[in-house]
């Protein structure tokens, strides 16, 4: 599987436009985790067994099955979990990050999600991180990366998926599947 040779930023298919469309709020991010993970909202209950969907606990990352109240938080064992910013905050930064060919500052970052620049420059350093073991966005785009208990991560169409480490969630990547730019968020 060849790598890409031409900047993500010059691949338009996935716009910024098109990512607020696809990430509007907390929501939507919630939901795609859950999608990537369990399959969705709708699923067979992995504590009772019941097909059910579940539903949103209000004010809380956390999902719950009608049936016998199990909860789920999308966000365990990921680098989004307790952030008190808001998740679109984070999918961008790392789309931005994905889609930047030289890198994005801490200023680049406070400006773009109106947060303090600490914020920003804390979750530039958890993405950084990330992308360093990348060894650079041709490899964040093609495979995976590891912090902790988190990966970052995405594949080209027919690549090979670098998960299946135990204990290990990718927890956002960028791939490029039949021509187009997804974001992605995989277990
Ligand atoms: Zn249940």
């Amino acid at each position: 599987m060849g790598m890409t040779k031409k900047s993500p930023s010059a691949s338009p298919e996935f716009s910024v436009r098109e990512f607020f469309q696809r990430f509007p709020d907390e929501q939507a991010c919630l939901e795609h985790i859950m999608a990537v993970r369990f399959g969705g909202l709708h699923m067979d209950c992995p504590a009772c067994g019941v097909e059910v969907t579940y539903h949103k606990l209000t004010k809380r990352r956390v999902y719950a099955c009608p049936e016998c109240l199990h909860q789920i938080a999308p966000t365990a064992n990921t680098i989004l979990h307790d952030t008190r910013t808001p998740l679109v905050s984070w999918f961008y930064a790392m789309y931005l990050f994905c889609t930047t060919r030289h890198g994005v500052s801490g200023k680049e970052l406070q400006r773009q999600l109106g947060v303090t620049y600490k914020t920003a420059w804390r979750i530039g350093q958890h993405i950084r991180d990330l992308t360093s073991k990348a060894q650079g966005f041709d490899a964040l785009l093609a495979g995976h990366i590891e912090l902790d208990e988190a990966y970052v991560g995405g594949r080209r169409s027919g690549g090979k998926r670098g998960r299946g480490a135990p204990g290990k969630t990718i927890v956002m990547g960028l791939a490029e599947r039949d021509g187009r730019m997804k974001a992605v968020v995989n277990p």
